[in-house]
């Protein structure tokens, strides 16, 4: 028979009436003939009203007592819409990480799934039973609870159907599917059909909350095409796949941003080799990711200017490494939180000259300055002030086309 593993975001469990809906769509699914695998997120806002009360006992809370805390908002969720089915009269039991088992590797926080055993839910949906699995947590070796990162429900339902080897995998959320940008933010978004995994990891990694970027990553590797379409109403979604699968003649996907940026710039920096890797090596050996960097042309040809761009939470740590470092010499320090980066993304620019160009031109006539640049093949990012973010996603929305 056929197995579909059908995943919930926390806003689709988010009341008793939303539970209710769900088992309604599982309900239907079960008529249809499949055996069903579901995944379920914690009731929305749980999980970041768990991490605020792991913040207000210490702001270095224990990483394995917070996975532990964390992840309890799943169990919630799961034995509500379990018990929602077993009132509808199916047979359904809720399963925790540790009773499948679900293993994970690598560090607390932000574990990996790699290995499901099978036996236990494989026997229960012969049987004609529904499991329902919490999503966003794991065990490791030492059998302690781990959580796979926020958002990680949507990894979890992934490696389900891998290694259940799923017909089909469904996102449930709460819009209805991947727009051309958030729908939330900008009325024109539209609706993408198709969309390849490259593009949607890229979406997903700079700031397109729908997917979380590990889920695609896994679902690429192991060629899993996903649907993500809304709970609260039954239209078609947007399926995420191979490339070869997409036939577009739009240049540009989709935009994304992001409002987690800080920007540093240190004024006055020795213009001499092995500089910038004296000032990268602590971060990078504190665990700070540097996203975006640019260093200014040297007017004396002694000093310099560098600018770079790291996550806000990691601001405090990073002005600190920066004072107390001995070997980091320069005049000035300056630092900025209303920073905000907005991406072009779209396979079409490998094949398209002039994109940079267009998007540049595009913010230049609304007056938006350009504060740091990054682009890889398929994308183009650039920092301006958090105050243009809107005008600036509506503009390169137009611009690209997608409005209509
Ligand atoms: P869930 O609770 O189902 O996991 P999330 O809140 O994680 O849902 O993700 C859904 C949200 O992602 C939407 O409400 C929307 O505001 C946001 N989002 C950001 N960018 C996009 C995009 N390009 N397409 C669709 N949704 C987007
Ligand atoms: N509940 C978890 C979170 O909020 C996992 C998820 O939503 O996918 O991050
Ligand atoms: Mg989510």
């Amino acid at each position: 028979m056929k197995i579909v593993v059908l995943k919930f975001g926390g806003t689709s469990v988010g009341t008793i009436k939303k539970i209710k809906k769900v088992a309604e769509i599982v309900s239907s699914f079960k008529k249809k003939g499949f055996q069903i695998i579901v995944i379920s997120s914690a009731m929305s806002g749980v999980t970041n009203d768990l991490v605020k009360k792991s913040k207000e006992i210490s702001e270095n809370f224990s990483e394995a007592e917070y996975d532990t805390l964390v992840s309890s908002g799943e169990q919630v969720a799961c034995s509500l819409i379990a018990g929602s089915l077993i009132h509808k009269g199916f047979k359904s039991r809720s399963w925790l990480a540790w009773q499948v088992p679900i293993f994970t590797t690598g560090s607390h926080k932000n574990s990996r799934i790699n290995n499901i055993n099978k036996n236990k839910i494989m026997k229960y949906i012969k049987d004609g039973g529904v499991p329902i699995i919490t999503g966003f947590q794991g065990i490791n070796k030492e059998e302690r609870i781990t959580t796979i990162g926020r958002g990680g429900s949507d990894a979890s339902a992934i490696m389900f159907a891998k290694f259940f080897k799923a017909e089909r995998c469904i996102i449930f959320t709460d819009v209805e599917g991947i727009y051309t940008t958030d729908p939330n933010k900008i009325k024109k978004a539209k609706k993408i059909k198709v969309i390849s995994y490259e593009e949607m990891l890229e979406m997903a990694s700079l700031g397109a909350k729908v997917m979380q970027p590990v889920s695609i990553q896994d679902a690429r590797l192991n060629r899993i095409n996903i649907e993500v379409k809304s709970s609260f109403v039954n239209r078609s979604g947007t399926l995420i796949t191979k490339r070869s699968n997409i036939i577009n003649n739009k240049i540009i996907t989709g935009i994304s941003s992001t409002h987690n940026d800080a920007k540093i710039t240190l004024i006055g920096v020795k213009d001499k080799p092995g500089v910038a890797a004296s000032i990268f090596k602590p971060l990078s050996k504190n665990s700070i990711n540097v996203d975006m960097v640019v260093q200014n042309i040297s007017a004396n040809g002694k000093e310099t200017d560098l600018t770079f761009t790291i996550k806000k939470e990691d601001l405090n740590k990073t002005k600190k490494i920066m004072k107390d470092n001995q070997n980091i010499n320069y005049r000035k320090l300056l630092f900025e939180k209303g920073v905000s980066k907005i991406s072009i993304i779209g396979v079409g620019m490998i094949t398209t000259p002039g994109v940079t160009f267009r998007m540049f031109q595009a913010l230049a006539n609304k007056r938006i300055n350009i504060q740091v640049i990054s682009t890889s093949e398929i994308k183009i990012s650039v920092l301006i002030d958090k105050k243009d973010t809107t005008k600036a996603l509506e503009t390169l929305h137009k611009e690209f086309k997608l409005d209509n």
